[in-house]
């Protein structure tokens, strides 16, 4: 695959330049490795979005690159992710890709999870290969680096030791052969038969089996096979988040092994920071504060996710804020692609207003000034869904709205005092269907002076009758939104 940054569209932030410029000549092989133990949330979507920045600047630099997800399919079961029932307990140690699905929708526990992020990656329009790593080792890609690693045991051991100033047990081995119950941990190696790719080794209990580690029977432990996938898918760009490059951390080990025991250059690497979500902290599967990919998806385009997501510069932590803030974020996003473009917040209220009526939603923008963008109907239609699922997951309380029914507008004018409902009367009379939202407020607004009625009791007497609430979007640009039969019919009070 040749293909040019150029080519995908998506922009190459500046320090994607530097990375890819630090790298050198290729052929590139940019990988991204995560494991699916549980929810591959937003924040580990960063990582991915990291990965394919740098691989989009090796490409616009006409370098040959091979894009890789490395889904780690093969790990074991460690802990019980928040929702799994509790009799998961019996597959600690066995491979996520032999694990069943809690849901029962999958083929495997590992897929179940796997499957939306895939999802996600695809409706992103990335050029990446996903493999998943039970895959790899049955299909013997790690053949070789594993009997290097088994054949270097006290090597790899002392360099464990050293970085992590941990003592490793006695029975130590770089691979971890499976048992015939499943488990990969607990194992004792007895002996190496490097011809025939295999291990003897004593299970659980005592007893003898054998594995072979060119069929998948078994896997090196994560700490080896960080070093060692490098070496044997020519990696030489990953980026790592900071549970990875902190003193003795799996980088300090992975970069002793890869140079020491497997002589391969150490790749390319950017550390990147982690992102949480404004007002709820840190994204972590296990504490539960989840934001999946294609939540993110329901929202804004693929690049405005790309946008959000990496932020200025993903070597920084940041809270991605999805509530009060969304809206500037969106229109910051549409300005910088050069579009005319609604602003979200009134996108937000037609949305809400028109409900899934694309051709109401259209005329409404047409009468509020916005004519031009409403033509694209398609790209509208996408606008006005991501608009509407945003001010019904997200949006503050002050923007969500939705217009009373000619019923439930009269039960609210009741509320209302002689001076106001007048007031509306006067409007509903005023009111042209050519105006558009500027000259409507204007109407509004020189109608309540012109009465001696406060501005701010005239206003809350039409959001009153049209929403329920005292307050609202801009009464103008909205009231021009609606059709005149729409404004007659809550006006006349
Ligand atoms: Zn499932």
């Amino acid at each position: 695959m040749n293909e040019t940054g150029n080519s995908t569209g998506i922009p190459i932030p500046a320090w994607a330049e530097r990375v890819a410029d630090s790298l050198g000549a290729g052929p590139h092989v940019v990988v991204s490795g995560i494991s699916v133990s549980g929810n591959i949330h937003a924040g580990n979507l960063r990582e991915v979005l990291v990965a394919e920045a740098v691989a989009n600047a090796l490409r616009a630099l006409g370098e040959e690159v091979r894009f890789i997800f490395h889904a780690d399919t093969i790990d074991p079961l460690r802990k019980i992710a928040p929702d799994i029932p509790e009799s998961y307990e019996e597959y600690i140690g066995h491979s996520l890709s032999q694990v069943p699905d809690p849901e029962g929708c999958h083929v495997s526990y590992s897929e179940h999870f796997l499957a939306p992020f895939e999802e996600a990656l695809r409706e992103m329009e990335m050029v990446v290969e996903v493999i998943r790593s039970h895959e790899l080792y049955e299909q013997g890609a790690y053949t070789e680096v594993t009997r290097e690693s088994i054949e270097h045991t006290d090597e790899l051991r002392e360099i464990l030791q050293e970085v992590t100033n941990r003592k490793m047990p006695e029975h130590w081995s770089p691979f971890l052969p499976r048992a015939t119950s499943g488990k990969l941990t607990g194992m004792r190696i007895l002996e190496h038969l490097p011809e025939q790719a295999s291990v003897v080794f004593a299970d659980e209990d005592g007893f003898e089996e054998a594995a072979s580690y060119a069929k998948g029977e078994g896997k090196l432990g994560w700490r080896v096979e960080l070093a060692a996938r490098w070496k044997a898918l020519g990696v030489t760009f990953e980026p790592f988040g900071k549970d990875h490059t902190s003193r003795g951390g799996s980088t300090d080990t992975a970069d002793r092994m890869s140079r020491e025991v497997f002589h391969y250059p150490v790749p390319g690497r950017f550390e990147y920071e982690w992102i949480g979500l404004k007002g709820r902290g840190d994204m972590s599967s296990s504490r539960g504060i989840v934001l999946l990919p294609l939540d993110l998806l329901k929202i804004m385009p693929p690049d405005a996710v790309r946008r959000i997501i990496l932020g200025r510069d993903p070597a920084r932590r940041f809270d991605i804020d999805l509530e009060a803030g969304f809206p500037r974020f969106m229109d910051e996003y549409r300005a910088e692609t050069g579009e005319s473009y609604v602003p979200f917040t009134h996108l937000v209220t037609v949305a809400q207003t028109v409900g899934e009526d694309s051709d109401a939603a259209a005329e409404m923008l047409h009468r509020g000034g916005y004519g031009e963008v409403a033509e694209d109907t398609d790209k509208l239609a996408r606008d006005l869904s991501y608009a509407r699922k945003w001010a019904a997951e997200w949006a503050p309380d002050s923007m969500r709205l939705g217009l009373l029914g000619p019923g439930e507008s009269r039960e609210a004018a009741a509320g209302l005092d002689e001076e106001q409902r007048a007031y509306l009367r006067e409007i509903s009379e005023k009111l042209r269907p050519e105006m558009d939202g500027e000259a409507v407020q204007d109407v509004l607004y020189t109608t309540a002076i012109g009465r001696g009625l406060k501005p701010k009791r005239a206003f809350a007497a039409v959001y009153k009758v049209l929403l329920g609430k005292t307050s609202g979007p801009k009464a103008g640009p909205f009231i021009a939104g609606l059709t005149p039969g729409q404004v007659t019919q809550r006006f006349s009070v």
